[in-house]
């Protein structure tokens, strides 16, 4: 989906209502990716125990880290370094709601009905999951820092609401946390989430990022844009949390190598994409995600899990 203007998307979005703004544009990203781990499931259905992360003794390892800012530069790892560790599975989710009629074949990757939603977090707690965030994760990449065992990231895009009416208490219940990526224009539009409830989320111990200001491509901004996209809204969301935006989810997963200074200048430590390959030279500016689609049972959610990261 392309926004040429401004005032458009705004149409759009008022139109669209609860329909995520990501939808047609990933489809076919995510069609890939389903396509690929379909193929592979019964191979990594044997195997499934045996490909997450551990970085360490997992008994002794933190579940928080500090900022980025306490990691002094020169001990941070090299590219190649970073690159060559074990990635940490994370997952990518946009509506948690029962699907409707109107709901596109290819929506529905985006949409997970409420039932298929706690199916997959229990999974995921059943099987002996951490949640961890990006700090963690940073610490992890750029030092080695230690995760707690069978180490997940969950992260929510486009600030829907349903982030905070259903998964929010689905989370709490098995102590989860995870990373808001907020698209500033639709705080507080009719089925997104408010300031107040981005403020709650992060002082419940989320972390909220950035996600742009309207859900613009990236790949496509130039001039005044980085401001108007990146810089902006990540003041906002700095003022809304009072506490420091570190990250940013690309719209779309889409981003282009002159995206990263940008992101670097306005005091991004890591960004991210979806599954495509990650940069040679700037990891941390291309890290991995999955789309966890709302057509995957706990059992297929866990062997992609498995097969992608
Ligand atoms: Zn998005």
């Amino acid at each position: 989906m392309n926004f040429p203007k401004y005032p458009v998307l705004a149409a759009a979005l008022a139109t669209l209502g609860a329909l995520s703004a990501c939808n047609d544009a990933k489809n076919a990203t995510a069609s890939e990716t389903a396509a690929v781990v379909n193929k592979a499931q019964d191979a990594a259905d044997s195997a499934s125990t045996a490909a997450t992360p551990t970085a360490g003794n997992a008994s002794a390892a933190s579940t928080s880290a500090g900022s980025p800012a306490t990691i002094p530069a020169g001990q941070r790892a090299d590219a190649a370094t970073i690159t060559a560790r074990p990635q940490v599975p994370i997952l990518c989710y946009h509506q948690i709601r029962d699907w409707r009629a109107k709901d596109s074949k290819g929506a529905k990757d985006y949409i997970v009905p409420v039932a298929q939603f706690r199916a997959q977090i229990k999974m995921l707690a059943d099987s002996g999951y951490h949640t961890i965030l990006p700090d963690q994760l940073y610490a992890y990449l750029t030092t080695g820092a230690a995760l707690p065992s069978k180490p997940i990231m969950l992260t929510f895009d486009d600030t829907d609401l349903d982030q905070f009416t259903e998964a929010r208490p689905t989370l709490d219940k098995y102590g989860f946390k995870a990373v808001y990526f907020i698209m500033t224009v639709s705080l507080g539009r009719p089925n997104y989430m408010s300031k107040a409830q981005v403020k709650q989320l992060s002082d419940e111990g989320n972390v909220i990022g950035s996600h742009t200001w309207d859900h613009h491509n990236v790949k496509k901004y130039e001039g005044k844009d980085w401001v108007t996209q990146i810089e902006e809204p990540t003041k906002k969301l700095e003022e809304i949390t009072g506490k420091k935006i570190n990250y940013f989810a690309y719209p779309f997963g889409l981003w282009r190598p002159e995206s990263i200074p940008e992101l670097k200048k306005r005091g991004m430590d890591a960004a991210f994409i979806l599954a495509e390959k990650r940069d040679q030279q700037d990891p941390l500016y291309t890290i991995r995600r999955i789309i966890a689609s709302g057509y995957w049972s706990p059992r297929t959610l866990h062997n992609s899990i498995v097969q992608s990261f």
